[in-house]
């Protein structure tokens, strides 16, 4: 690249003038990632980076098989799915295939805002009414829908004071940092039941609701046990439609199961999934039953122009097949317990670090000033800092934007882990160790 491209801060300064800076970068002075493989990434000055934070490519970058299904496809064929072509069938019954028993009708768009949206239209359509009850904490997407649900205070501190009046909510059963905490967990799904009691002396009728499975941008904290089924039970008594957004937590990331609404054992009405189903190729799609498809097509045809192209199709059908190839779910359950154990092992040692979250390879790790009620944003910043400059990529999520997202590919291997373990625990030990010298807080 050297001859044509521009210098690092020159090409910065350039994506900055024309790209404008709500869509934000990571880090003040991002190295430039042109190169990717497996679950490494390398700079344009040939430095090696360990990505521990990519949740869309869980085949890892530069994946030659996916590279392969789309060359081929893009030179025999693309177009949309009003024509008729075997990429489409093929893709939409190995989806259904995955999906609980009831759910095999399958509508395919290009992004997780897109299918979080029309999950909320066929909520909608299938019960005549317009309100939709969601989780604070969470992020659905840009779409006016999607954003009108999205609460996450990390992406929108205005967030809770400027929802329309259709969007219902109830505080997350966050049981690290919540009303409800530990052994009390239960009681979130109390006070719900309670709220909707309240609701309905109001005359309020639910559409349906629409959740994570278990947080993603929320910190990769865990549902209280029983939360989910509890909550969908009572919507559907009201006639309301359940919708799981699994966008973020994607195929089998959690490593014990494939979809998310498994760890919660309950089944929606409607799955709403993208990211990481293309692997980072544009993908999106709804998964419901034949019951609420049909109530939609009421409304008149649904149609997307590149939703369900072949070479979309060729590609999700591809991720679903290198999945299973390389046992990637199980990868998640044996490398990701590893790397869980070795974040609590560090979570015990070191105070800045409160609490690990999550299962598999969707794990957040809580940085506090010595509990869940200090949430420490400047030390998760200064902690993803630091391990840039040992060669691993993590970012900071959250409402108080102080847990560590650690969502690597599902391809990585017991050697990166070490070598991701080592480098955080040498940056909290010269932490710890400024902090002695009295440098600094920690
Ligand atoms: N839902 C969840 C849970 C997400 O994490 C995201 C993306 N962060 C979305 C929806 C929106 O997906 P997209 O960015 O593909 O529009």
């Amino acid at each position: 690249h050297a001859a044509t491209s521009p210098a690092p801060g020159d090409l910065l300064a350039a994506r900055v003038r024309t790209f404008p800076l709500v869509q934000e970068h990571y880090y003040d002075a991002p190295p430039r990632i042109e190169r990717g493989w497996r679950h490494h990434l390398l700079d344009t000055d040939g430095r090696g980076y360990l990505d521990m934070v990519n949740n869309v490519a869980i085949l890892g970058h530069g994946e030659p098989r996916i590279a392969a299904a789309v060359d081929r496809q893009l030179r025999r064929l693309n177009t949309n799915s009003r024509f008729h072509y075997a990429a489409v069938v093929e893709f939409a019954e190995a989806l259904a295939a995955r999906a609980p028993e009831g759910l095999d009708q399958v509508l395919l768009v290009n992004s997780g805002s897109e299918a979080v949206d029309l999950a909320i239209r066929m909520a909608r359509a299938a019960t005549g009414r317009t309100d939709i009850l969601a989780l604070t904490e969470a992020y659905h997407g840009w779409t006016v829908g999607a954003d009108a649900i999205s609460t996450s205070l990390g992406d929108n501190p205005a967030a809770l004071a400027t929802r329309p009046a259709w969007v219902r909510l109830l505080d997350a059963p966050n049981t690290y940092r919540g009303r409800h905490r530990g052994p009390d967990a239960p009681l979130y799904l109390r006070d719900a039941l309670d709220r909707l009691a309240h609701w309905d002396a109001e005359g309020v009728e639910l559409a349906g609701v629409v959740s994570e499975p278990i947080f993603g941008n929320g910190g990769g904290v865990l549902l209280p046990d029983g939360y989910l089924a509890g909550l969908w039970d009572a919507v559907r008594e009201r006639g309301g439609v359940c919708v799981s957004d699994e966008v973020q937590v994607s195929y089998g990331r959690l490593g014990a199961h494939f979809w998310g609404f498994e760890q919660q054992g309950a089944v929606p009405d409607i799955i709403a999934v993208a990211k990481a189903m293309g692997n980072g190729h544009p993908l999106g799609a709804v998964i419901t039953s034949r019951e609420i498809a049909e109530a939609f097509a009421v409304e008149g045809s649904f149609f997307s122009s590149a939703g369900g192209s072949p070479v979309s199709c060729v590609v999700g059908s591809t991720v679903l097949r290198v999945l299973d190839e390389d046992r990637l779910q199980d990868n998640a359950r044996v490398v990701g317990a590893l790397l869980g154990d070795g974040l609590r092992e560090l979570c015990d040692r070191f105070g800045a670090l409160g609490a690990v979250h999550g299962m598999g390879l969707y794990l957040g790790v809580e940085v506090v000033r010595g509990g869940p009620d200090a949430p420490d944003p400047r030390a998760a910043r200064e902690i993803c800092a630091a391990l840039l400059e040992e060669g691993v990529i993590v970012q900071p999520t959250g409402d108080h934007k102080n847990v560590l997202k650690i969502k690597p590919p599902l391809t990585i291997d017991a050697p990166a882990v070490e070598r991701f373990l080592r480098a955080l625990e040498g940056v909290l030990a010269r932490r710890e160790a400024r902090a002695e010298l009295g440098g600094e807080e920690v």
